[in-house]
């Protein structure tokens, strides 16, 4: 099946109001522009080195999301044309983003990265850190980023049990953190959770951004 079939399917079963972010890792520049074509603005990347290759090819109305683990030292590489960053899992590295936001003069749309697999190579915060790590960037005051909502990853497994359970830990911090911290604000509202083999419970769960790659694209090697 072609890329432009493969999000044709997926529009027809995903609800309007959730984002669909193709996740281009290691495609061809080729292969988002046939994307591009069919209407997909949304695409999704884990490496610094190939948001910055694979950026300038494409046309400028691309929403671009950095879904990887972030080093400081390349927040800079990014700010200028980044759209959202996915996963925020320290107060430096938020505070090293609202610096580079506030040099060319943009608010950087961040996700913090909650851990909520039982495997142990995930990077992320736990609740309380991330709770920690919202009261200090509301006194900070950093006003070039913008904490937009969560991030997670469940465990790859085919157990849907333990899944759903895990999706359902980081919708709960969703909900406690937007009554404590964001209340009657609109800008705490995304709820980035749900990959190729588990979106349909992601969104069962009430997530709000899917990030899908081997669906769109094909599998990599
Ligand atoms: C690669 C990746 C995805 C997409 O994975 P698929 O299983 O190919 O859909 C989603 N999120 C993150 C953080 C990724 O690194």
């Amino acid at each position: 099946m072609s890329i432009a079939e493969n999000i044709s399917h997926l529009r027809n079963e995903i609800p309007p109001i959730v984002t669909l972010i193709a996740v281009s890792k290691t495609k061809p520049v080729a292969d988002i522009r046939e994307a591009y074509e069919y209407g997909q603005r949304d695409f999704g990347e884990n490496k610094v080195q190939e948001l910055v290759e694979k950026h300038p090819m494409l046309p400028g109305d691309i929403r671009w999301h950095m879904i990887g683990h972030l080093q400081t030292n390349k927040v800079k590489q990014i700010v200028p044309f980044i759209h959202m960053i996915h996963a925020v899992d320290s107060l430096k590295l938020l505070s090293v983003i609202n610096a580079e936001g506030e040099k060319v003069n943009r608010v950087i749309n961040c996700l913090l990265q909650i851990y909520i697999a039982s495997e142990e190579t995930k990077f992320g915060l736990s609740p309380e850190e991330a709770a920690q790590l919202i009261e200090s960037s509301l006194s900070g005051p950093f006003n070039h980023v913008r904490i937009c909502g969560l991030m997670g990853m469940a465990t790859y497994t085919d157990k849907m049990e333990q899944v759903k359970r895990e999706f359902g830990v980081l919708k709960e911090c969703f909900a406690r953190f937007s009554e404590k911290y964001f209340k009657g604000q609109e800008t705490f509202r995304e709820l980035s959770m749900g990959m190729s083999g588990d979106y349909r419970l992601a969104i069962e769960t009430g997530s709000t951004m899917v990030r899908i790659g081997s669906l769109i694209f094909g599998s990599r090697r």
